[in-house]
């Protein structure tokens, strides 16, 4: 293997992804079963789960597999970072992807759905890193992967729990990534533009001229598709990312720097 190939390799590396089973999720695990790594799928829907495991092993990274859990629920996540322990003896990368969206403008969101979309993406994403930490020190290092969103930069009437954990994602990113570098472990959040997934479906359906008005706003001319985020799943998922820490990186086609 040449050098380069080696900064992207991660053969023998085992990663839990959550939400995993579809969209971005499936888009980031499809990366990192390509490079060789162990992609571990952890959402609700086992059957959804199970056609995504059954197309990772066939991309190679050694066994992928499915493990039921809910990542707003505190044992439900002890036990899944439990039986990764078990069933593969080590982590070393794990995604926090796993996420929901309740569009309401701040007046009519109830106290219930402001905390649901919390505990599904900010919450979680704190259970899970909680989890990993130990079993990413006792492999000597790691990396985080967390997801954000253009709602981390920017405000949207309709979306008030969904911005305010998105933007906390980023700062829980640099939080653990100061905290953790002395452990080799770097944390980064990745920023997805509009992408076509089951979640945006639905927000197109709800929104009306959104469709129309993300490809005008957005450079590159087109939705995101979720294989857009393999590339950059592996870089910070290898040791090509090894000095590169707290960062939040806009996967985009531009949306983000267009005035
Ligand atoms: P999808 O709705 O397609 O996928 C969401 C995933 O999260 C599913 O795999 C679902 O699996 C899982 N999930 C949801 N709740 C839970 C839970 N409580 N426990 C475990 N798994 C859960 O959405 P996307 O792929 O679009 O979104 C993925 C991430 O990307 C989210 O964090 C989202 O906020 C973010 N994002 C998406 C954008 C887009 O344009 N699509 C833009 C910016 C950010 P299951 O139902 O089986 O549990």
């Amino acid at each position: 293997m040449t050098a380069s190939a080696a900064m992207f390799d991660l053969t023998g590396k085992v990663a839990i992804v959550t939400g995993g089973n579809g969209g971005i999720g499936l888009g980031l695990a499809r990366g990192l079963a390509g490079a060789g790594a162990r992609v571990i799928v952890a959402a609700r829907n086992a059957r959804k789960s199970a056609t995504a495991v059954a197309e990772l092993q066939a991309l190679g990274g050694g066994g992928a597999l499915a493990i039921e859990a809910n990542v707003t629920d505190e044992m439900s996540v002890v036990a899944l970072f439990e039986a990764v322990a078990e069933r593969c003896g080590r982590l070393d990368i794990l995604v926090n992807n796993a996420g929901t969206n309740i569009r309401k403008p701040p007046p009519e969101l109830s106290l219930a759905e402001w905390r649901e979309v919390l505990d599904t993406n900010l919450t979680s994403a704190f259970l899970c890193s909680h989890a990993a930490y130990p079993l990413l020190k006792k492999s000597g290092g790691g990396k985080l992967i967390n997801i954000g969103s253009m709602l981390s930069i920017f405000g949207a009437g309709f979306a008030p729990a969904y911005a305010a954990s998105k933007g906390g994602i980023v700062q829980f990113t640099k939080a653990c990534a100061s905290a953790w570098a002395a452990d080799n472990i770097q944390v980064n959040a990745i920023l997805p533009g509009w992408i076509d997934t089951e979640l945006t479906v639905k927000a197109r359906a709800q929104i009306p001229g959104l469709h129309d008005s993300v490809l005008k706003r957005t450079p590159a001319r087109r939705w995101g598709a979720i294989d857009d985020f393999g590339g950059i799943a592996v870089f910070l998922a290898a040791p090509a990312s090894d000095f590169v820490t707290g960062a939040a990186i806009p996967v985009d086609g531009g949306y983000s720097v267009q005035a």
